[in-house]
């Protein structure tokens, strides 16, 4: 039997080891953490169970086939259940709220109460993403990106749908409305892109949301995890947890294997890489066929923002917060431009606050809630020392809350904890400690990724976030299926 090596464990690194084991490899899983998920692992302290990354379930049938891979139903592993409404924005500037929703009757009406005229442009608005979605997601997310004239191909379509705008630039066009605006374009932030550069292919969200749903894994996206893990175990899929891959063994242009933990020396057929591309070209490939992606070209790349995560329970419920709200300050593009362009900590912030309580009461203690909070902020590019910033940062996110959406939050806090830029560096080798590997914008998608499919080194393949398509659960499942592709085609 052919043997597969899959290096880390992220959704991409899960699906594209049932993937081949699904195609007769031996399939061995080497994580360098003490559990598997990577960015969905989980945090349990005094009774809270914290997702530590994605909480928002769409495009749910990249799971189902995971499961039927093997003749199995997911439902019989893991319970996915609706949301509603998807999401709530907050605008701190007017304490004005919008309900973002699967009904297009309560989406009208809450777009009515900023701009009655939005309510046809959004229509619109959805009608195109339609159209970008039968192309980006139907048709490219899952094809391999790694020929040029594949790509060349390509071009006429995504010029037609007008690629080259900005997801903020396209949803302008339709939405007239400054704070809808600032709502129906904030996706890229969940997929490390600034919506004022990113690439408007990823206008797609919006319909896709339409189509599938936005959805909650009962338990936490940690079960869905588990449910992972449990099918993998039954399927006689190695995992090896706490073993950092510290070198891709090499003969020439031909990775052979890895070294585990700097000692132990496995050899395989294929080695499956979902560890962050630009970490594992600068530091697991030290030989001069490393030619590509050589230190110069890594320096030159776009790399996506840094996050400030602040996970919290608190002993009171508060009831009136949404599953997942988005809370907006003051400021949209001048603070888009501090995160991204000038790379300096602002003195303000958007933020992303989730409750599984308001789904899932086993998340938390009786009577009591649990959060998180993310905050984009520059990735370590910018120098900013959060040993010493973190501390304040996160004192002036709580008292935002307080003054607004969650009172009294200070003082029925339970449990709090952080993750800074730092943090997603040392904990999941993410080169400049971003949340999503390198940016999505237009020079840096599709063929312009990393590719699944190692330019340089024969055996060598590339899964989840920094290759094509990109960051998100649906991205990084798609490129486990466009991985597939590529190794049954050869
Ligand atoms: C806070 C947060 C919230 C998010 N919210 C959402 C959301 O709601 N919806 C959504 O769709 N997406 C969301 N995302 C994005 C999504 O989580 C990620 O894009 C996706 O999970 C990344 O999966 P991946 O397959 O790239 O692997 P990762 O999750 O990045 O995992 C890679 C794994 O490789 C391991 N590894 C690295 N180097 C080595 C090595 N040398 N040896 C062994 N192991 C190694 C790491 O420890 C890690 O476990 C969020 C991300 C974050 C951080």
């Amino acid at each position: 039997m052919k043997k597969a090596i899959v290096v880390g464990s992220g959704f991409g690194g899960i699906a594209s080891a049932l993937r081949l084991r699904a195609n007769g490899y031996d399939v061995e899983i080497y994580e360098k953490l003490d559990q598997i998920g990577g960015r969905a692992r989980v945090f349990k302290k005094s009774g809270y169970t914290f997702d530590a990354g994605p909480t928002v379930i769409t495009a749910p049938f990249l799971f189902d086939e995971l499961f039927e891979l093997f003749s199995k139903k997911r439902e019989k592993y893991i319970k996915f259940v609706k949301l509603e409404p998807w999401y709530r924005f907050y605008f701190s500037e007017n304490n004005k709220h919008f309900d973002y929703s699967e009904s297009l009757k309560k989406t009208e009406k809450e777009i009515a109460k900023f701009n009655k005229e939005d309510i046809e442009g959004y229509y619109k608005l959805v009608a195109f993403s339609e159209k970008i979605f039968n192309v980006g997601f139907l048709k490219l997310s899952t094809a391999p990106f790694h020929n040029f004239f594949f790509m060349l191909k390509q071009l006429p379509s995504l010029f037609k749908l007008k690629s080259y705008h900005t997801v903020f630039g396209l949803v302008g066009k339709f939405i007239k409305n400054k704070q809808l605006r600032q709502a129906l374009s904030i996706q890229p932030l969940l997929l490390g892109g600034n919506p004022t550069s990113t690439t408007s292919i990823y206008n797609l969200i919006h319909f896709l949301e339409r189509k599938w749903g936005v959805h909650y894994a009962v338990g936490g996206t940690g079960g869905l995890i588990k449910a992972l893990k449990k099918l993998m175990i039954e399927e006689n899929i190695k995992i090896s947890i706490k073993s950092e891959v510290t070198k891709l063994i090499t003969d020439r242009n031909k990775v052979l294997g890895i070294e585990v933990n700097n000692k132990k020396k496995i050899f395989a057929d294929k080695v499956v890489i979902n560890a962050d591309p630009a970490f594992t070209y600068k530091n697991l490939l030290k030989t001069p066929y490393n030619k590509k992606w050589n230190q110069n070209r890594l320096s030159k790349l776009d790399y996506s923002m840094g996050l400030f995560v602040l996970y919290f329970g608190t002993k009171k419920k508060y009831k009136n917060i949404a599953h997942h709200t988005i809370w907006m300050g003051k400021r949209y593009e001048g603070l888009l431009d501090d995160i991204f362009n000038k790379q300096i900590l602002a003195e303000d912030f958007s933020l992303y606050l989730h409750r599984p309580t308001a789904t899932d009461k086993t998340m938390a203690p009786k009577n009591c809630d649990c959060f998180y909070v993310l905050s984009p902020v520059p990735n370590l590019l910018a120098k900013i020392n959060w040993k010493v910033e973190a501390e304040t940062y996160k004192n002036k996110i709580i008292k935002a809350l307080e003054n607004t959406i969650l009172p009294n939050l200070q003082k029925n806090i339970d449990v709090c904890f952080y993750m800074t830029p730092d943090d997603f560096k040392n904990d999941y080798l993410s080169l400049n400690g971003t949340g999503f590997s390198i940016s999505p914008i237009f020079t840096q998608s599709a063929w312009f990724r990393f590719h699944n499919k190692s330019e340089d080194f024969k055996n060598l393949y590339f899964v989840g976030a920094g290759s094509h398509p990109g960051a998100g659960v649906p991205g990084v499942l798609s490129s486990a299926k466009v991985l597939e592709n590529i190794i049954a085609n050869e």
